[in-house]
């Protein structure tokens, strides 16, 4: 079997379409323009990079994008009063604040200080409540770009066997509670798992959110499964210079697997596209106005 590729590339930039006709119709009719701050605190090149493509794409779906760029020793109260002006601007819808923060700040203080309705990274403790319990919220931007592909790709999701490797706050948890809310039985493995090929062998659903290189292989795979790959690792190549690579072996992975997403070119265009999504929501939600469909869950 060789598996149909889930091209995410190509699945982001209509999401980004959908987006962009959204944000035309609030300028045309409601003489709105969506707007998304982000809050970059010191200089990780990592970050940058994200905080440059981010601003580039919320520009390019027609938003106003505010960056905010702050020295490596901003000081908590600092930040704090940002948020707080960003909270209170009616300008802004969407909030994002790059993570991670440097040392000294508490990231879980800084996040909870934005307001849950701008909140579109979905990490504010009420958002997790919310999507924990089943309710409407904002949700992480990840998490949101795979179930979206998953719909896509399969239609009803409802009696799978959804295996989820991993349990971080940002991927692997918010995963396993929309997979569960579209009716998936689920299960989350992480580094204490036992026989972890034996579970992941069970599963019509595998999400790979480990943060190691090419782990999961495609012995491990259930023929026909869906191999969504999160993962996002820079390796060395024999020849010289560093590739991209996911956390499942994509090769042996793909001559099993039903469908499977591919690094680079999956998972990461959709998280950008989600956060694109989630900032159109947002906007509509504190307008009072409907909310675009097939955006959020
Ligand atoms: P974390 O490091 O926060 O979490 C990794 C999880 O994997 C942990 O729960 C850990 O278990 C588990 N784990 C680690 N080793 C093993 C193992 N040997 N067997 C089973 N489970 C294991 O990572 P994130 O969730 O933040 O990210 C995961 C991956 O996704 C990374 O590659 C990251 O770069 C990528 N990523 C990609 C994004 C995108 O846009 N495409 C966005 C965010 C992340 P335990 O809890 O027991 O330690």
């Amino acid at each position: 079997m060789s598996a149909t590729v889930i091209d995410g590339k190509a699945f982001a930039a209509t999401v980004r379409q959908k987006v962009g006709g959204h944000v035309a119709r609030l300028k045309e009719e409601h003489g709105i323009t969506p707007g998304l701050a982000v809050v970059l605190v010191g200089e990780d090149p990592a970050s940058q990079v994200y905080v440059r493509s981010k601003g580039k794409m919320t520009l390019e779906v027609g938003m106003a994008s505010y960056e905010h760029k702050l020295e490596i020793d901003t000081s908590e109260a600092d930040l704090l009063a940002l948020i707080a002006q960003l909270n209170a601007d009616p300008k802004i819808h969407g909030i994002l604040v790059q993570l991670p923060l440097p040392p000294h700040l508490d990231s879980d203080l800084v996040i909870n200080a934005i307001d849950p309705a701008k909140d579109v990274d979905g990490f504010h403790i009420s958002n997790v409540g919310l999507l924990g319990t089943g309710q409407k919220s904002m949700v992480p931007c990840t998490p949101l770009g795979c179930l979206m592909m998953l719909r896509d790709h399969h239609g009803s999701l409802s009696g799978m066997n959804a295996v989820v490797i991993g349990r971080s706050n940002i991927v692997g948890k918010p995963m396993a509670n929309l997979l569960l809310g579209d009716s998936c039985t689920v299960t989350i493995a992480h580094s204490r798992t036992k026989d972890l090929p034996g579970v992941v062998r069970q599963a019509d659903i595998v999400i790979a959110a480990v943060g190691r290189p090419e782990m999961v292989i495609g012995d491990w795979i259930k023929p026909g499964a869906t191999v969504i790959d999160v993962g996002i690792n820079r390796i060395d190549k024999p020849e010289g210079g560093t590739r991209l690579v996911g956390d499942a072996e994509y090769a042996s992975c793909a001559a099993v697997a039903g469908a499977i997403t591919p690094v680079p070119g999956g998972v990461g265009p959709m998280t950008i596209a989600c956060l694109l999504a989630n900032t159109i929501t947002a906007c509509c939600r504190a307008n009072g106005l409907a909310e675009p469909e097939g955006l959020t869950v």
